[in-house]
């Protein structure tokens, strides 16, 4: 169901144009409004999810399936020398549209983009103990 007042549910299902490269009946793959580097790309579902907490476990199978056809696609294209998969759920996480996507940033030597985190600390006791509580829930 679309979401009232929601930008990527309008632009899925064509009610807002878009810079398309793809679409089914499922999704649209959209160049990105605001590019990170030449060529970034948005996969999004017609369907409104909020985000990966939300999303079922089939689209999203689906969806990442699509990631590795259109990422061949546009490195034919672009001749990029890699990509970053980025999918941000949650404002402190970054996500600024509320509706579940998934980012294609093509990576050009030198292009100075910055995605990344500083390692941090962890003992193995720790990452144990984390891990099981965790696997108990899957
Ligand atoms: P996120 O911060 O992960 O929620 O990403 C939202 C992305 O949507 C940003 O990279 C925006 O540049 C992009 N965006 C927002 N509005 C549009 C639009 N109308 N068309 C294409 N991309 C958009
Ligand atoms: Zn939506």
């Amino acid at each position: 169901m679309a979401e009232k007042d929601c930008i990527f549910c309008k632009i899925a299902n064509g009610e807002i144009p878009s810079a398309t490269i793809y679409e089914n009946s499922d999704f649209r793959v959209i160049l990105d409004v605001a590019p990170a580097n030449r060529g970034h790309a948005l996969i999004i579902p017609r369907e409104h999810f909020k985000d990966i907490f939300d999303i079922d476990a089939l689209t999203a199978g689906k969806l990442f399936s699509l990631a590795t056809e259109v990422a061949r696609a546009m490195k034919s294209v672009l001749h990029c020398d890699g990509m970053n998969i980025v999918q941000n759920n949650g404002i402190v996480a970054g996500q600024t549209v509320f509706h579940f996507h998934l980012h294609l940033i093509p990576r050009y030597e030198n292009d100075n983009v910055n995605i990344g985190w500083q390692p941090g600390d962890s003992t193995p006791g720790e990452l144990q103990e984390l891990a099981k509580e965790i696997r108990k829930k899957i």
